[in-house]
């Protein structure tokens, strides 16, 4: 490693990042992909930004009530009880 590409590695980055639970409603579901906690669908690529699109465009609402990460939290709890959670 030459030149230093952190932003790369970043972008293709291909495993669940913890971050995205908060940040976007998703967990990593029993496949290692990301699953959406309001609508439950299964996304096929761990993408960051496929994760920010179907959480902006589709959760539109949601994104406005809860529009912090903390602020998350108390929904994200509740849903916990219906989807397997990966914690750390
Ligand atoms: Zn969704």
């Amino acid at each position: 490693m030459a030149s230093g590409s952190k932003r790369r590695t970043e972008e293709e980055n291909r495993e669940f990042n913890q971050d995205w639970v908060e940040s976007f409603a998703f967990i990593c579901n029993t496949d290692g992909l990301p699953t959406c906690l309001i609508c439950h669908e299964k996304l096929a690529h761990n993408k960051k930004s496929n994760l920010e699109r179907h959480f902006t465009t589709k959760h539109t609402q949601f994104a406005g009530k809860y529009p912090t990460g903390d602020a998350l939290k108390k929904p994200l709890k509740s849903s916990k009880k219906t989807v397997k959670f990966h914690a750390k």
